[in-house]
């Protein structure tokens, strides 16, 4: 799990960093409200720690303009004031859940691991689109009452393009996402799977869902 930590006071950044780390989590950690969603949008995280108070974007913006770009990444609002319309603006604008400093690290990481479960959906959950559903708990996929037989990589690849519907996919973000470190950047290798998965899902039925962005990659929607 990569978790991205967006906080300009550097000793609560540092030790937000490192006890996540000890947790098991992969922490990247940025100072200000620019890098901040630079970052957000060029790597993919499972959830963001997220300061309201920032230098250069503050962190309602950062976060409306996260999700203006369709970046559905749980996000965990960290504000000092416990003032109720801080918190509601918050969850407007797109947050998941906030706490309020000064906080217990305990509290930090409850919120944190209750936010990757609800995301990773426990047990039942179902991702939908058209009429393509992924369930995650039992690992099958359907398009319609019709199933559909995944490899393992077409499995990731799909789960990977279903928890970002609409949201453009490059070859670089699929290839850290599905392949990780075994990836050779010289091959078409994504093409492929991409390829392999439309056959299954898309051939020979409406809507297609599978759509390439020329030059760029790849995006799931229903149109
Ligand atoms: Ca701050």
């Amino acid at each position: 799990m990569r978790l991205l930590v967006v906080e300009d006071e550097k000793k609560v950044a540092s030790f937000i960093k490192k006890g996540l780390e000890e947790e098991g989590y992969v922490v990247d950690l940025t100072h200000d409200g620019e890098s901040g969603l630079e970052l957000a949008l060029e790597q993919v995280h499972d959830l963001i720690v997220l300061d309201v108070h920032l230098p250069k974007k503050n962190g309602l913006r950062l976060l409306q303009e996260l999700r203006a770009e369709k970046v559905n990444t749980p996000v965990l609002l960290l504000t000092v004031r416990a003032a109720i319309e801080d918190k509601v603006l918050g969850l407007d604008s797109g947050a998941d859940d906030y706490l309020t400093k000064p906080f217990a690290f305990q509290e930090l990481v409850a919120r944190v691991r209750a936010l990757l479960r609800r995301r990773g959906g426990g047990e039942g959950a179902i991702l939908r689109i058209a009429n393509l559903t992924l369930d995650l708990a039992r690992r099958v996929v359907h398009r319609g009452a019709e199933p559909i037989e995944l490899t393992a990589r077409e499995y990731s690849l799909l789960e990977y393009f279903m928890r970002n519907p609409g949201r453009v996919l490059t070859r670089t973000m699929i290839a850290e996402r599905v392949w990780g470190y075994d990836f050779d950047p010289m091959t078409n290798v994504i093409d492929v799977y991409v390829n392999y998965l439309r056959k299954k899902i898309d051939a020979d039925r409406e809507p297609k869902l599978i759509h390439t962005v020329r030059g760029v990659g790849y995006v799931l929607r229903a149109e």
